[in-house]
């Protein structure tokens, strides 16, 4: 052990003794588990080396998505595109008008009023959204959701268990496939809080369906008095039809006359991590008021981040938005992009095929694409080797080919892409 320590101290001077020590200590552990091949002091202290190589590199890297799926959330859900972070101090809680204390939402406020008329708020993300809004609206109380609205966004985050922990009682109504506006009705009692309407987002019933209009339930929570909120999921601000897409609309959603909508920011909206709660005053008054706020609150880098993506929301700079961009980009342009990367790979075929959008949003819709589809001798291989290249390709395979989705492949990043071909022949 001593050998390998000074051996390791005399090669890397700049690590701290007690690092290196840990690290020596963890290779051996592991050898006493496996004392099959005992290796010499040289070849542990290369175990170490690379230990100490391994994390002195970032885990969080830039990848190249060619897998056409825009909002990827393994790969981060929408890309921010050109932002500089401020790193220094910045005006976050400071009026610089008035020289004193300001207010860290002033930032975004010209942007949200004028983006969506009604009152609003973030946070950290559309999951911490309804759990405060459930937190402060229903907390001790029933709400009222239908049977075929009781989903599992993700990882875990189901409908049911945000409630519990939010403190409020579901009262289920309806069945699986058809709830009626009177279904609600009949279940108000004194004791209800808020009428709650969860947008499938990442899922489709089809067939013997009904749900109540939105509006319609708006209409019952005004008679009887009691709020209702819908949880929209993707936060869509901009028509994406003539792009293939139908996603329901925030507008849509406010007009209709619901009390508080609650949405993300890095699916549709094309913003970093974050989560919308807009809608009435007198309800988002409450919401901010409640303590648990300053525990879901946006950091100043979010709020950087999403303050530009909303400024280009307001100025209709869709390009300026990766995910919009993306989105909306015509499959000729794909194919043209396509067809000129494939000359530089032998064999390589393009073809029609689909990019799906992602990120739980519009789970069965589509847009039409282009692939570039590259016969290898072994695709698993293949695949692998792109995923560990620098930086990481990250590709479908299908028929034993490499898929390639130039969708979600920014220009800048093709010359990288061809490199990464290239080396697979
Ligand atoms: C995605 C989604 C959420 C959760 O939003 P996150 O930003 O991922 O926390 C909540 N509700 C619905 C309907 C969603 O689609």
């Amino acid at each position: 052990m001593h050998a390998v320590l000074e051996r390791l101290e005399a090669a890397l001077p700049d690590v701290p003794r007690a690092l290196l020590l840990a690290e020596v200590r963890a290779v051996l552990a592991e050898i006493r588990l496996a004392p099959a091949d005992i290796p010499d002091a040289a070849a542990l202290a290369g175990q170490v080396a690379g230990r100490i190589a391994a994390l002195r590199s970032p885990s969080l890297v830039p990848v190249i998505n060619a897998t056409g799926v825009v909002l990827h959330t393994n790969l981060g859900r929408a890309p921010l595109g050109d932002w500089t972070p401020i790193s220094g101090y910045s005006n976050l809680e400071y009026d610089l008008d008035a020289g004193r204390r300001g207010r860290r939402d002033q930032h975004m406020r010209p942007l949200l009023d004028r983006l969506f008329g009604a009152s609003a708020m973030v946070v950290n993300n559309g999951a911490a959204a309804l759990f405060l809004a459930l937190h402060e609206l229903a907390r001790g109380g029933e709400v009222i959701v239908s049977r075929g609205e009781l989903i599992e966004i993700g990882d875990g985050f189901r409908i049911p268990e945000i409630m519990e922990h939010a403190g409020a009682l579901l009262r289920e109504v309806g069945a699986t496939n058809r709830t009626r506006i009177e279904d609600y009705r009949a279940a108000i009692t004194p004791n209800t809080r808020l009428l709650l309407s969860v947008h499938p987002s990442n899922f489709h019933i089809s067939g013997f369906t009904a749900r109540p209009a939105l509006g319609e339930l708006a209409e019952l929570g005004r008679e009887a008095g009691i709020p209702v909120m819908q949880d929209l999921g993707s936060g869509c601000l901009v028509d994406l039809k003539s792009a293939g897409i139908v996603e329901p609309l925030v507008s849509e959603s406010l007009n209709s006359g619901v009390g508080v909508v609650s949405f993300s920011g890095d699916k549709l909206l094309g913003g970093p991590q974050a989560g919308f709660l807009v809608g009435s005053r007198e309800l988002l008054e409450r919401i901010r008021r409640n303590p648990v706020y300053r525990a879901l609150r946006l950091d100043k880098l979010m709020i950087q981040a999403l303050e530009t993506t909303l400024r280009r929301l307001l100025f209709e700079q869709w390009e300026q938005i990766p995910a919009l961009r993306m989105i909306r980009l015509s499959a000729d342009c794909i194919r043209a992009r396509a067809a000129a990367l494939a000359g530089h790979l032998p064999g390589a075929l393009v073809e029609d095929g689909e990019s799906v959008i992602g990120g739980g949003s519009t789970p069965d819709q589509s847009v039409p694409t282009y692939l570039l589809l590259l016969k290898v001798a072994n695709a698993a291989r293949a695949e692998a080797a792109l995923r560990a290249g620098k930086p990481p390709v990250i590709a479908r395979v299908a028929n034993d080919r490499i898929v390639i989705d130039l969708r979600t492949v920014a220009e800048e990043e093709e010359p990288a892409l061809l490199a990464a071909l290239q080396r697979l022949s």
